[in-house]
């Protein structure tokens, strides 16, 4: 069933994947004396060359701390932090660098929501609504803000495909719900929400909306000023980023009446005894001294991957999925956990006897990483009535002769599972 790795031609212009497979290093190696199939992107990606030599120069060439030197090297890494600022901007389309606010990542984004915004503006009977899809990191923070308010968190359920189920999502909006948090892309089942049309409802009560990004950034078109969001959260390191590096977009009208959430250093302009006022945006909400190497790693990341021809990115992992699904469908033991109509690149399965921690032992001794587990997302396996899964997640340096590998191997070690 194998090919060599093909290029794939959009309207536009050329998908080159044997080329973007030589931007990352790591993709050369092997596991177990076999070739590396790196099927596990939902976890985290791999990195290109160009952050690894972004983060090198850093810390060869230009490290120091920012925002307050006057010397040249304090100076010139404060411009490039900033240029990475703007360049987060431009990749979310931002309407001002000010509503960008370095992270440590996805939770942090929005726990920081939870703790600046939900704390301060909700009181006992306000409503926070999440999904049943959503992974850890956007239920916890907004239970400790319930407990911290006394607000309700009310949960929208998916049916059995794992889509949010609109209707009952409507309904359970109400002029009580304050808050609307929920994921783009499900890391779980690899569903696609219809956010742009859950943001409409939302605010249709007054709500504000939180977009859980994690699994979005770099596998769907992006722009939060077009889907009309009050908070997006990301992580740099499923973008192609680092570890230790996220954003919070806000929006500006909404981040400039929240107080800071951590205090420290850089978040000030003036400290008394008596009163300290507080930075402007955004670095109000960026207490102490920030991962610099990891900012400008990321906007080499996102500089990088803008650089692509995002329609054929996009088309080459819908490729892989649909390559993915139909060789799933020929493993009739296997069943597929989220068959929604609109799934990123991510599929979830069991097979009937095997416990998924077996089949991706199994499949690392061929060379191949997949995840195994319930996925940070407790409720949803407790939905669906499982413990786990195992899922293989693809990215755009994947080829379709991987994807047959994954389940080449699955058929092969398959056997002695069921034995
Ligand atoms: N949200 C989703 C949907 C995720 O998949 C993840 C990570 O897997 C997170 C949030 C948390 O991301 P991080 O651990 O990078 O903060």
């Amino acid at each position: 069933m194998s090919s060599a790795p093909s290029e794939i031609t959009s309207a536009s212009t050329t998908f080159d994947i044997a080329a973007i497979r030589r931007d990352f290093p790591l993709l050369d190696r092997s596991v177990n004396g076999k070739p590396l199939v790196y099927a596990d992107n939902a976890a985290t990606t791999q990195k290109p060359n160009v952050v690894i030599e972004r983060i090198k120069r850093y810390y060869e060439y230009e490290n120091s701390n920012i925002h307050r030197g006057v010397h040249t090297l304090s100076e010139d890494a404060t411009e490039a932090y900033e240029i990475a600022r703007s360049c987060v901007k431009q990749f979310l389309n931002a309407a001002h660098e000010s509503e960008v606010i370095f992270t440590s990542g996805t939770t942090e984004s929005i726990n920081l929501v939870a703790q600046s915004y939900a704390r301060t503006n909700l009181v006992a009977g306000d409503e926070i609504l999440v999904s049943e899809l959503e992974h850890h990191a956007n239920i916890v923070p907004w239970q400790m803000v319930c407990q911290q308010t006394g607000a309700i968190l009310k949960v929208a359920p998916i049916n059995d495909a794992g889509e949010i189920i609109l209707e009952a999502f409507a309904e359970l909006l109400s002029a009580r719900t304050r808050i609307v948090a929920v994921g783009h892309i499900s890391n779980a089942l690899g569903t696609v929400n219809p956010v742009e049309r859950i943001i409409e409802l939302a605010h249709e009560v007054g709500a504000v909306v939180l977009i859980d990004g994690a699994q979005a950034s770099i596998h769907t078109p992006m722009d939060v000023q077009a889907l009309d969001c009050d908070f997006y959260a990301f992580s740099g390191h499923k973008a192609l980023g680092p570890t230790g590096v996220g954003v919070l977009y806000g929006r500006a009208s909404l981040l400039e009446a929240m107080p800071p959430w951590q205090g420290g250093g850089d978040m000030i302009k003036v400290v008394t005894f008596e009163h300290t006022e507080y930075n402007t945006l955004p670095y109000k909400f960026e207490a102490g001294t920030p991962n610099i190497a990891g900012g400008l790693g990321l906007a080499a990341a996102l500089e990088y991957f803008m650089a692509l021809d995002i329609t054929a990115v996009m088309a080459h992992e819908h490729a892989l999925l649909n390559c993915a699904i139909a060789r799933a469908a020929s493993i009739p033991q296997l069943q597929l956990v989220g068959t929604a109509a609109d799934k990123a690149a991510v599929v979830s399965f069991n097979i009937e006897g095997v416990h998924p921690h077996d089949l991706g032992t199994l499949l690392d001794q061929q060379g191949i990483a997949i995840r195994t587990g319930h996925h940070c997302a407790m409720p949803v396996m407790s939905r669906l009535g499982l413990s786990g899964t195992a899922r293989a997640s693809f990215a755009l340096y994947n080829t379709e002769d991987e994807v047959h590998a994954v389940f080449d191997a699955i058929e092969k070690v398959l056997p002695m599972l069921l034995d």
